[in-house]
């Protein structure tokens, strides 16, 4: 188990712990109390530490461990079945990674694509910026991995609350709402286009696809497809292949793009809802800080007004919408996600299996039901307990 005292669920540390099937509890804030060698309860599904556990109750929960990971265990051996609705709507369950290898990891637990690779921790682990080459040999990695099925790579998303050695980036007031991502990429082309164009040559071994972070503005997008274009004139001239066509999208993580999501679709392919930041943006929360967790609520009705439209816009343009975000991966909200159209949903290797579950137990038709009658709801918390009462009706 791991237990922090400060960062929350969608911190990058609780992420990666996900992907490592950790049982983590993020943002205790005091730990004082926690003495060297003694024995703790970590309850990562509810977000509860134990101390002080007589042996009785120690022997209760490591039998509700135990008998949670056979559950998993049986989901995960239903892993190749597709994901499919009851009513017959096949939905795009994609896993999220953090490098090439956990491509074949998020496969065997019923992954059909990649819809987020998140890039920046080639950039972190080393002193040095990551040269083309290396970078091309990882892409080319994942998606020789996925034999032809979509692996989105976004491009770096640096700042934040990851720091890189090889770029020394300003100690900020707001580090979240600074210098970061696409901003920092859009200021320095050079490395921009350096990963663009290993993506671009790893698009010729498999079906590669880019997506910019933290877009907030049409002329960011313009921008980001000027570099494209710059990077694909270069390799034309040096007669490397690539593909002509390769797919574009945008994280929708900036409230600014989803309340205007109609104004974005001429300008990208997909859409993918990046929640983790939408959800902090939104409701003016530090999806860092421990002592506003709780005000931290992805079914906050705000939110899910920005999802509703975000995809609305996007099948008006014949366009498909993902969610790489942690809420992608939260079984409380498959239902509505599914109801209010969700054509994609990626998330870490280890949620898969629940999700296809859910997917599988339930039709469109009774998911939009939910959907509206969630939209109806003025607080977070009612619209938690409703989800939560329609998955346990249905024994979910
Ligand atoms: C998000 O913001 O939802 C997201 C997927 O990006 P990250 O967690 O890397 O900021
Ligand atoms: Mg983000």
């Amino acid at each position: 188990g791991l237990v922090t005292a400060s960062g929350g669920p969608t911190s990058h540390a609780a992420i990666m712990a996900r992907t490592l099937e950790i049982p983590a509890v993020m943002g205790l804030g005091d730990i004082s109390k926690f003495e060297s060698g003694e024995k703790a309860v970590v309850k990562g599904t509810d977000g509860e530490v134990l101390l002080h556990v007589s042996d009785a109750d120690f022997e209760k929960y490591a039998a509700e461990a135990k008998a949670y990971r056979e559950h998993l265990q049986v989901l995960k051996e239903s892993a190749a079945l597709p994901a499919v609705t009851k009513d017959g709507k096949e939905i795009l369950l994609f896993g999220n990674i953090g490098k090439a290898e956990d491509a074949s990891h998020a496969c065997h637990l019923g992954a059909e694509g990649i819809g987020l690779f998140r890039t920046e921790f080639l950039y972190m682990k080393n002193d040095e910026l990551p040269s083309e080459d290396m970078q091309f040999e990882v892409y080319k990695k994942a998606v020789g991995r996925l034999g032809g099925r979509p692996v989105i790579i976004r491009t770096m998303d640096i700042g934040g609350d990851k720091e890189l050695k090889c770029l020394q980036l300003p100690k900020e007031m707001n580090p979240f709402l600074g210098y970061r991502a696409i901003r920092i990429s859009l200021d320095r082309t050079d490395i921009f286009k350096t990963q663009i164009r290993a993506i671009l040559r790893a698009s010729a071994f498999g079906e590669a696809q880019i997506m910019y972070p933290m877009i907030a503005s049409v002329e960011e997008i313009k921008a980001a497809n000027a570099v494209v274009e710059t990077a694909k004139e270069e390799l034309r001239a040096e007669g490397i292949a690539f593909n002509e066509d390769i797919q574009i999208g945008i994280m929708v993580e900036i409230p600014a793009v989803a309340v205007a999501a109609e104004l974005f679709t001429p300008h990208v392919d997909f859409f993918s809802i990046g929640t983790n930041d939408l959800c902090q943006y939104t409701l003016a929360v530090d999806r860092m800080n421990e002592n506003i967790g709780h005000l931290y609520q992805p079914l906050h009705p705000a939110v899910l007004r920005l999802i509703k439209h975000t995809i609305w816009a996007s099948h008006e343009a014949k366009q498909i919408t993902g969610m790489c975000g942690e809420m992608a991966g939260d079984p409380v909200a498959t239902m509505i996600l599914l109801g209010l159209g969700l054509d994609e949903f990626s998330m870490s290797a280890s949620a898969i299996p629940v999700v296809k579950n859910i997917v599988r137990s339930v039709t469109i038709e009774e998911c939009k039901a939910v959907a509206e009658k969630a939209l109806t709801m003025s607080t977070a918390t009612e619209i938690v307990a409703y989800a939560k009462t329609v998955l346990a009706e249905k024994g979910l």
